[in-house]
């Protein structure tokens, strides 16, 4: 192998990184600071820099360099070249029209979507997701795939998934859940969630928030926390990972739990290794991958005995609304399970039966089983089979999300697979460190951290989430982690 040849993609890889990087801080800051007229200027400056980032990953010199070191070196820079190709194989399949239409579509279907959803008018919204379904198959048949359109795009946010596996786990989840969550429903016993909707002021809420994202690990040297309207996390470089939140005066929680949530992906931001930045071995695996580490902190420590124990006299303390509520009141509050018609408010138990509606829908409307018009329906009977509801309007149905108008189909399964890589890890953590449970009472996240850090975070894309998987546990993903962690917890709450 040349070693001259291995710097000269890696140079290149890094300074092609450098560049998509700045149109992150651009997006960050549209995100959080942008004044609202300078939103037209800043999708030209963003467009300019994805044009030339596109340019540089199709540079036919790139391809040829990095076609040589995959077939002339071994180790990582074979590794890193397999990868490299992968990626600029996506992009060369697809001809510049199709890029082109897909990224019109995706302005015009969210703008239709928000207009849709602001009137409740399906109508208006159902031409363009037909236009979006057609885009996407023939994206589908210009990347190719083994088994169905669907495989090629899952694979864009899911690398190395096929779509037959992923319906196989989610179909055992739901057959697993629906009884869990009937039988809760059923047994007609709820927190009372009132007791979170109280005054929590804001700014005593940014410090406990700061206080408990930095006792995981969250490095603010390398890192921020703003607010923004819909939370999420993003690495503008080696040593800058942002995470962001949005505070609710009067409730405790929404705020603290998408801390705890996009400061679980910034820990995996902040463990890939500074070194390989730009380049496979420094980039996240996939994002179920990713939304399992946030889940894990959100949901298995966040939402756990444990966590509380430790922090539950701190935030009574923070907070004089929470100081009449006894801690198993207050525990059974934060662990409210109920059917609910909004994805993004729901549970840790029914999120993921909002995910398979979803999952089954956009399958069966790029296979043709299923029409744009048939949507709302077809939405309302499986929110009925699955979760006992059906929505009034389609607002807060079938035009909930976002994702479909922007072109996003394939991206839906990654939640619901970062719930079960979180669950998976999680027990094995369990083994893994020393009384887990007691350390997390006494607020120690140390050997938690560590143990991610080692296991997963450090090694990049050195494989496929589901090898990686095999390789952290020692066994493929089930579905039996989640269910067990589901009905520890929520039995004693519920059903005992
Ligand atoms: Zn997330």
């Amino acid at each position: 192998m040349s070693a001259k040849l291995f710097e000269e993609v890696c140079r290149y890889a890094r300074q092609t990184a450098a560049w998509a990087s700045i149109d992150a801080v651009l997006g960050w800051d549209e995100r959080t600071h942008l004044p609202p007229a300078a939103a037209e200027h800043r999708a030209e400056q963003s467009a300019l820099l994805a044009g030339l980032v596109h340019q540089r990953w199709t540079d036919p010199t790139f391809g040829r360099q990095i076609e040589e070191l995959a077939g002339d070196s071994d180790g990582d820079a074979a590794l890193i070249a397999r990868r490299l190709r992968r990626q600029r194989d996506r992009r060369i399949k697809m001809p510049k029209t199709l890029v082109e239409r897909l990224a019109r579509i995706a302005i015009v279907g969210q703008q239709a979507w928000q207009d849709a959803r602001q009137n409740n008018d399906f109508p208006t919204f159902q031409p363009v997701l037909k236009e979006i379904v057609e885009l996407k198959r023939q994206q589908a048949e210009a990347i190719g795939y083994d088994d169905c359109p669907y495989d090629a795009l899952l694979d864009e946010y899911e690398p190395e998934e096929r779509t037959s596996r992923v319906a196989g786990v989610l179909g055992q989840l739901r057959d697993a859940l629906t009884p869990l969550v009937g039988a809760i429903q059923q047994s007609g016993r709820h927190p009372n969630i009132a007791l979170l909707y109280r005054d929590f002021p804001i700014a005593r809420q940014e410090r406990f928030g700061r206080t408990v994202a930095s006792a995981i690990g969250f490095n603010f040297a390398c890192g921020r926390l703003d607010e923004t309207a819909h939370p999420f996390c993003t690495t503008l470089g080696p040593h800058d990972c942002r995470i962001t939140t949005a505070y609710d005066e009067h409730h405790f929680g929404s705020a603290l739990f998408s801390i705890l949530h996009e400061a679980g992906h910034g820990l995996y931001e902040q463990g890939l290794p500074v070194e390989w930045f730009g380049l496979p071995l420094g980039e996240a695996i996939s994002l179920g991958l990713h939304e399992s580490q946030s889940r894990l902190w959100e949901n298995f420590v966040g939402r756990g005995r444990p966590f509380w124990t430790f922090y539950y006299p701190h935030a009574q303390q923070q907070f004089s609304a929470l100081r009449d509520i006894s801690f198993d009141d207050f525990y059974f509050a934060v662990n409210d399970v109920r059917p609910s018609l909004i994805r993004i408010e729901a549970d840790e138990a029914t999120y993921n039966l909002h995910i398979l509606i979803r999952f089954e829908l956009e399958r069966a409307l790029l296979d043709g089983q299923l029409q744009a018009d048939e949507l709302p329906v077809a939405w309302n009977e499986k929110y009925k089979n699955y979760l006992g509801i059906a929505s009034p309007s389609d607002r807060d149905g079938v035009l909930q999300d976002v994702h479909w108008g922007a072109g996003l189909i394939g991206y839906f399964p990654t939640y619901a697979l970062g719930n079960l890589y979180a669950a998976q890890f999680f027990a094995q953590a369990q083994c893994d460190i020393d009384d887990l449970d007691s350390r997390l009472a006494a607020g120690d996240f140390r050997p938690l951290l560590d143990w991610l850090r080692d296991r997963i975070h450090r090694h990049g894309q050195r494989w496929s989430a589901a090898e990686l998987v095999r390789r952290v546990t020692g066994r493929e993903l089930s579905i039996e982690p989640l269910m067990e962690h589901l009905r520890t917890k929520l039995s004693p709450l519920y059903l005992s």
